[in-house]
């Protein structure tokens, strides 16, 4: 097989700055991820992981450094291009799921596909079908969030976050929320996304999750140590 890096960090900082205030949460860190790698992030509370994760999504920018994915500049990108190749490259999962409570389980599938304007709002219904039935949930189309367990809530998360079919999955704390056993069922499908070729970055407190990761990527304030 063949391997080509599709996340480069290079040198990234990243200073907070709170009124007269500043925090160095990320200090010189480079990081290269193969395209389809699977990896965990790990390291103690404040230590950087989301900070980390922000820069890759281009959520939030670094204050020096480069970003670059499958060879574009992520971080000088203009606000209104990144938020469209955001959406196109990169489907996210949070660890408090974020999905809209007054949307069904199918409507929430179809959110990201509705702001891309992707094909007809037909095809944009059959993809989410298509991706809740992928995450078992293709009998609870019409479910709202409130009429779902945690796990349930979880999976069309993470049916959502394929609605465009993004070449990068990344979970910020993706189970934090799980019991352990929805949580090594929520990474076997992480595991099955990733054997369908998508490169998975997951930051997890779960000693299990982690160890299950090929590679773990530790951290400690605001610098990659291992990994
Ligand atoms: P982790 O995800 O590893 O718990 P974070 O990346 O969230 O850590 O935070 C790293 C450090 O940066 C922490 O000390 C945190 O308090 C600080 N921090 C995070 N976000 C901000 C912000 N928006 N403004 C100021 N400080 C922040
Ligand atoms: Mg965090």
């Amino acid at each position: 097989m063949r391997f080509l890096t599709l996340i480069e960090l290079r040198d990234l900082d990243k200073v907070y700055k709170t009124g007269k205030l500043e925090y160095q949460a990320l200090k010189k860190v480079n990081l290269n991820i193969e395209e389809g790698e699977l990896a965990a992030i790990v390291g103690p509370s404040g230590c950087g992981k989301s900070t980390m994760l922000n820069m890759i999504t281009g959520i939030d920018r670094p204050t020096a450094g480069s970003v670059t994915i499958g060879g574009e500049r992520i971080d000088s990108m203009k606000e209104d291009r990144l938020a469209a190749w955001r959406g196109k490259n990169i489907g996210i999962v949070f660890q408090f799921f974020q999905l809209f409570p007054t949307l069904t389980a199918h409507e929430n599938a179809m959110l990201p596909m509705d702001f891309a304007k992707k094909g007809k709002v037909k095809e944009r219904a059959e993809i989410a079908k298509k991706n809740l039935e992928l995450v078992g949930l293709g009998d609870k189309l019409t479910n709202l969030p409130s009429e779902l367990s945690g796990g349930e809530q979880q999976r069309v998360a993470i049916a959502r976050s394929l609605a465009n079919d993004p070449m990068i999955i990344i979970g910020d704390e993706p189970t934090g929320n799980l019991d352990s056993k929805t949580e090594g069922r929520m990474f076997d499908l992480l595991k099955k996304l990733n054997g369908q070729g998508k490169t998975i970055l997951y930051v997890t407190h779960s000693k299990e999750l982690a160890k299950k990761a090929k590679r773990n990527i530790k951290m400690l304030d605001g610098e990659i140590v291992e990994g």
